[in-house]
């Protein structure tokens, strides 16, 4: 593993998840913590959530606009403004090249020095950690940072036709894992990442006790990392892409 950057020498972050709500669940505490300190943070969500939710009485042609609503005003509260959504129908990402291509230019128009999304891995100790469109849209990802977005003879019809040059992130997190490796406090953030959570009415709005939920994920994240007591955290693995 390679030095881990310092905060200050990050001026963008692009978050790629599969569905509105999952980087709420995952960093949203961190990401509080990131556009505090200054770091312009964008969101890119591949589907639009329209197979979640329990509402069987809403059509599902109005899933899709409510659910990037919702997600915008998560992202609000969390201090994230530019969100890009790529409309893959939910439930049946695949990590094609159409994806990586897709990846790539936002990894280009953004130009982040960071970048957060999904593991690809399955993990076998907890099966709903890892959706299939979250291992797609994680192994895309992973593959659009190295090589697509850095290689300019990947995809040259973005260079030649849109303009976006080569782009090397130099950061991957990981939250959760497989082989987590860091650990940031959001202790202080834990409010807005709750608000974040509400703000997705239609999947969580009647959910029972989840700030308790939260805290009990949070906390015990905080404890293995040695944290004092009272703590929240959220894990993550960092991956250096030289
Ligand atoms: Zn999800």
């Amino acid at each position: 593993m390679g030095v881990m950057l310092d905060d200050s020498e990050i001026r963008r972050i692009l978050v790629i998840n599969a569905h509105p709500d999952d980087v709420d669940f995952t960093a949203a505490g961190t990401i509080a913590l990131w556009t505090d300190a200054g770091i312009e943070v964008s969101y890119c969500i591949v589907t639009d959530g329209d197979a979640g939710g329990h509402d069987e009485s809403l059509p599902r042609a109005e899933v899709p606009p409510l659910r990037r609503a919702e997600q915008t005003a998560a992202a609000k509260q969390v201090g994230v403004h530019d969100l890009r959504f790529l409309g893959y129908p939910d439930g049946q990402v695949e990590a094609t090249l159409a994806l990586r291509r897709d990846l790539a230019r936002v990894i280009r128009q953004v130009r982040p020095d960071r970048l957060v999304c999904p593991s690809p891995e399955r993990n076998y100790a907890r099966l709903p950690a890892n959706h299939p469109d979250h291992r797609a849209v994680g192994s895309a990802a992973l593959d659009a940072v190295y090589p697509d977005a850095r290689n300019p003879f990947a995809f040259p019809e973005l260079r030649a036709e849109e303009g976006l040059e080569p782009w090397t992130v130099r950061e991957v997190w990981l939250p959760g894992g497989p082989a987590p490796n860091h650990c940031v406090d959001i202790t202080a953030s834990f409010g807005r990442k709750l608000a974040a959570l509400r703000a997705h009415e239609s999947q969580i709005g009647q959910m029972e006790g989840l700030e308790e939920f939260l805290r009990g994920w949070n906390s015990r994240v905080a404890a293995q990392a040695g944290l004092p007591d009272g703590s929240l955290a959220e894990a993550f693995q960092v991956i250096d892409t030289a």
